[in-house]
């Protein structure tokens, strides 16, 4: 059939996950391609597997987390459908990618809320998987949605009509959020909500302490709970933790002596002044937070440490953070270079106390696996953290990759036993971390709600859990 094309497909997995065996790959461009596609597989004992870009590094690329799917790469699929610069949303297919989006919105009153993923990743993968922006956690973004179900129909959802036009949030139930980390359909497009182009951005900056992390956690959620008068999100990030002996690898720059409190405040000069002043008050007892800085984005050049976060704080994504993480000079290197990722990603408190505990349990496995990792705070909220554990290793070294698998399994365990729950994941572990944390009367809601509306289990099979 027109516009669809089989081809072979190597695995290609930058966190060495088993290999899954493919039974194919199909690359439909328009809503009547992937109807059609999914019309041919009813029936024919084909299971699909919809990837937007494919570029989930750390949680297995572009695989699907069972054998012998057909793999349905959505990434020709990249119109954006419409664009409303009066409300601030737009209508995106799966293959637009973050530099696609923003490159329609520079000089516009708004922006997107880029992540610190390839500027070629999709939006729409990376907000059905529950991504984290530089502004918010991605779930915000996702205003509403068309799918493709099992049947060949198309349904919309939040405030998204058939034809394409958002209208914001309407009367009923929204099915949005059912869609995302789990395999109802295929997501053809996305309402996106866009950030609005603030008169000022400061980018906090300062380099703390190791032994401050506990503190200066609670110091800054002390912050965000009495009002932050600005946007955007600050991230306690670049906490490494090292084994006492083995080779372990880290990316270059960071400081195991140190940790970064790091993020853009969004807004009037005014509410940017006040929240300057008001995160430097909460950081008083903070040993080493003089080092704060709030910097003017504009200002800072190429060649500074800090560019890609200046370039990302006025939403403009940016491939330099991911190619300086896994010392690649292309993204499309990444799933084939010399450098192995795995993410883990648990809730996690922001008290002194609890953070202290959690990382004396994550040494022992660090410790244990002779392998390093690296803790990132998201302050996504006034109550809890997204946490990003990164684990980097050498892909051609003996037994790194078993190890940095032992330490993801492990850390997984202390992370659990400790009350953090995962609250995103990966091939391997989707079906565990969804099934430990959902009771037996919601699978059991979910598992009708897939079996009526996929019975014969054609899409994403095994997609967290499902
Ligand atoms: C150094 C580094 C930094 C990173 N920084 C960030 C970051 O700041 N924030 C962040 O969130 N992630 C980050 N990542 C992780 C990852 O690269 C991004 O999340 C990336 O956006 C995900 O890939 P993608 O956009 O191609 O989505 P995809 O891989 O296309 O999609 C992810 C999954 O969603 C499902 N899916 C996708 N499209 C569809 C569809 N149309 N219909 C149904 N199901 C679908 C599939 O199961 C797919 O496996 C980082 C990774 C690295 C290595």
């Amino acid at each position: 059939m027109q516009g669809l094309s089989r081809v072979e497909l190597m695995p290609r997995d930058v966190g060495g996950h088993q290999p899954r065996s493919i039974a194919g790959i199909e690359t439909p461009r328009t809503l009547d391609e992937v109807r059609a596609l999914v019309r041919r597989s009813m029936g024919a004992g084909r299971r699909l597997y919809p990837i937007s870009t494919g570029k989930n590094w750390g949680m297995g690329s572009a695989m699907p987390v069972t054998d012998d799917n057909v793999v349905v790469d959505l990434s020709g699929m990249n119109r954006i459908r419409g664009l409303d610069l009066d409300t601030g949303y737009a209508v995106i297919e799966p293959g637009v990618t973050q530099a696609q989006l923003a490159e329609v919105l520079r000089d516009t009153p708004w922006m997107l809320n880029v992540t610190n993923s390839c500027a070629d990743t999709s939006v729409v993968g990376n907000a059905l998987d529950r991504g984290d922006g530089t502004f918010r956690s991605r779930v915000h973004d996702v205003a509403g949605l068309e799918a493709v179900l099992a049947d060949g129909s198309v349904v919309t959802t939040g405030g998204l009509d058939p034809s394409g036009r958002y209208h914001g949030r309407v009367a009923g139930p929204d099915l949005t959020a059912a869609f995302v980390q789990h395999n109802l359909g295929i997501v053809t497009a996305m309402a996106v909500a866009l950030m609005p182009r603030p008169q000022s951005v400061g980018l906090v900056h300062a380099r703390i302490p190791r032994d401050q992390v506990g503190v200066a956690l609670d110091a800054i959620a002390g912050f965000l709970r009495r009002g932050n008068p600005a946007d955007g999100m600050l991230r306690v990030r670049e906490l490494a933790l090292t084994p006492s002996h083995g080779d372990w690898l880290l990316p270059a720059g960071v400081d195991r002596d140190l940790f970064t409190v790091l993020g853009p405040l969004l807004g009037s000069d005014a509410a940017v002044e006040l929240a300057e002043e008001l995160l430097r008050k909460a950081l008083v007892e903070v040993v080493g937070a003089e080092t704060l800085r709030v910097i003017d984005p504009t200002e800072v050049r190429p060649g500074d440490p800090l560019y890609a976060r200046a370039l990302m704080a006025q939403g403009i994504p940016t491939c330099l953070g991911v190619r300086n993480a896994l010392r690649v000079t292309s993204c499309d290197q990444i799933d084939e270079g010399k450098i192995g990722f795995l993410a883990l990603m648990p809730l996690m408190p922001t008290g002194a106390r609890r953070t202290e505990h959690l990382l004396a349990a994550l040494q022992t496995a660090v410790d244990a696996h002779t392998t390093a990792l690296m803790v990132e705070w998201n302050l996504v909220s006034r109550h809890m953290a997204n946490g990003v554990i990164q684990i980097f290793f050498e892909r051609g070294a003996p037994d790194a990759s078993y190890r940095a698998h032992q330490l993801r399994n492990d850390g997984n365990c202390v992370l659990r036993g400790n009350g953090c729950a995962i609250y995103r994941s990966d091939i391997d572990h989707a079906a565990a971390d969804a099934w430990s944390e959902t009771s037996t009367a919601s699978l059991g809601m979910l598992h009708r709600l897939k079996t009526a509306l996929d019975p014969d289990g054609l899409l994403s099979p095994g997609r967290y859990g499902a």
